[in-house]
């Protein structure tokens, strides 16, 4: 099998059916292993800016930050990179910004946290900005959206960093603009964010945790943490349909999208972007290439009518050793 998908990962992600999807990757640290992988990704739909904060010993500055955007653009130009403005808070400390508090998943987290310093968003836009100069495949990601307020104020902050570039001599294109559903609030406000962004992505980590009400970093309740339970796919294909209908592309880049089962009900669900860890690429690949769109179609109207997690499983497994 390993064999198999070593001879397939340069192949188009493409159904048997001809539908053809857009495999990207998340990244975080480690930037030369995934860039390895530039021939046969889409490009990177998440990388993680506060992976490489959690391991220095304060803010980044300007200048550290500029550099270390630039290595993940160049590695990946000209395929887009989307940036994710810091999403501090909740399970994701920085030593030297301590946030304690009773709730942090439902606190100071992110965009949350990003708005109220906006001495450090300034810092970090110029830095990816300044980083993109010339090559143009940055596109920024704003996370834990929850008001569309926050997504003006950070759009009034870019177009800042633009200006303020643009008086210093550094000339930069304005990237498109994206921000994260993740909150289930932003279910019900599409179009207000439609009106505002360029781009959809979808966090399906976090959509899970909050609709269901589970912390998903905490054992006691991991049963219950499951991105298949009905309400989560009901929620996706609701996000797929709609953002279709006005024309914002979405994409999902939580565990999901790397997990080939699925990967094929987020296919037929109308995502036809999916960004993913590395190591699930060849087995998304794989199920892509043997599973006709029409039959992942197929798979999402007979999942939607099932009532529990479990029988969602169940139907996945057997439908998955149907395909194999
Ligand atoms: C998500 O919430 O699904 C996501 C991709 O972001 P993170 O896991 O970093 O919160
Ligand atoms: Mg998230």
């Amino acid at each position: 099998l390993v064999k198999l998908l070593e001879n397939e990962q340069y192949l188009p992600s493409i159904t048997p059916d001809g539908h053809d999807m857009t495999l990207m990757v998340n990244t975080g640290l480690a930037v030369d292993t995934v860039a390895s992988l530039k021939p046969r990704i889409g490009g990177v739909g998440l990388y993680r800016t506060e992976v490489p904060f959690m391991i220095t010993e304060r803010f980044p500055g300007e200048q550290e930050q500029t550099r270390l955007y630039r290595e993940q653009l160049t590695s990946f130009a000209p395929l887009p990179v989307v940036m994710r403005t810091l999403d501090i808070g909740g399970d994701k400390d920085l030593p030297y910004f301590p946030i304690e508090e009773a709730n942090p998943f439902l606190g100071w987290r992110g965009i949350r946290v990003t708005l109220d310093h906006p001495e450090v968003l300034m810092v970090q836009l110029r830095a990816m900005l300044k980083a993109s100069q010339g090559l143009d495949n940055l596109q920024i990601l704003l996370p834990m959206i929850t008001n569309v307020n926050e997504v003006d104020d950070a759009l009034k902050l870019i177009e800042r960093a633009i200006v303020e570039l643009g008086e210093e001599g550094v000339d930069v294109e304005r990237p498109l603009v994206g921000v994260m559903l993740e909150v289930p609030a932003t279910l019900y406000q599409l179009g207000a964010l439609a009106r505002r962004v360029d781009f959809f992505s979808v966090g399906s980590n976090d959509l899970t945790q909050y609709l269901l009400a589970v912390d998903r970093n905490n054992p006691r309740v991991a049963d219950l943490y499951d991105s298949c339970h009905p309400a989560v796919l009901s929620a996706l294909h609701r996000l797929a349909e709609e953002s279709k209908q006005l024309g914002v592309p979405a994409s999902v880049c939580g565990e999901l999208a790397g997990d080939p089962a699925g990967a094929l009900l987020l296919m037929g669900m109308g995502f036809d972007t999916l960004s993913m860890n590395g190591p699930s690429l060849p087995r998304v690949r794989a199920a892509i290439r043997r599973v006709p769109h029409q039959a992942a179609m197929q798979l999402v109207e007979e999942t939607l009518v099932l009532e529990s997690p479990a029988e969602v499983r169940a139907h996945l497994t057997a439908r998955m050793q149907k395909w194999q």
